[in-house]
């Protein structure tokens, strides 16, 4: 089984950990230069992406994470990890770093103008049946470059507006993340896509 970290600085933790165990992972957290050298992916979680961005070069994480990253450490990012994971920010503090694993441009709390929050069904690349998709403050991608595979799009409701369509999980090699955050549902499917990136890796 292979060994999946979880950025422990602040956000959504345990949900993780819980899920990477479900889906057929041996999970710690990771705060530490030496946890961060041990495991073989990593989940960059929900939480607020400025104060991560702080918070990881508080603990000299910011560096080492970059060139595991590079080095083509799987990441997976939901929401705040998502934006953490991108190329570029839009709406974002002018100090807040950047991993860029990802070849997109996020706007930061996207959904904000019209809801704080929703829950909304995708369809979901690679998956079988629609997936359930909790958005909190989510981001959404603007722009992704052509190497980006687009895994999710928030379908067209009536109600979806300016939102229908917005690309909201993508892939790129071993980098994986969505807007949402899975880990709040139940449902293990994006969890074990991840195991499966990071086993193959
Ligand atoms: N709005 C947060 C940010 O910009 C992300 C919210 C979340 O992770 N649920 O970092």
């Amino acid at each position: 089984r292979p060994l999946v970290g979880v950025l422990a600085l602040q956000g959504a933790v345990r949900e993780h950990v819980a899920m990477l165990e479900h889906a057929g992972a041996r999970a710690i957290g990771v705060r530490r230069l030496d946890e961060l050298s041990e495991v073989d992916g990593l989940v960059l979680p929900g939480g607020e992406s400025t104060t991560m961005s702080k918070l990881l070069e508080t603990f000299e994480l910011l560096e080492p994470l970059r060139e595991r990253i590079a080095g083509g450490m799987p990441a997976f990012g939901s929401c705040a990890g998502m934006i953490l994971l991108a190329k570029q920010a839009l709406d974002g503090r002018p100090d807040q770093q950047q991993l860029g694993g990802l070849d997109i441009v996020v706007r930061r709390n996207a959904f904000g103008r019209q809801v704080d929050s929703f829950e909304e069904d995708l369809e979901f690349a690679g998956l079988d049946g629609p997936l359930p998709a909790v958005f909190i403050r989510a981001p959404w991608v603007e722009k992704a470059g052509d190497d980006v595979e687009v895994l999710a799009r928030v379908p067209r409701t009536p109600s979806a507006g300016e939102a229908a369509d917005r690309i909201v999980a993508v892939r790129q090699g071993t980098v994986l993340a969505t807007a949402f955050h899975p880990e709040l549902t139940g449902d293990e499917r994006v969890h074990r896509l991840f195991v499966e990136i990071v086993r193959e890796a």
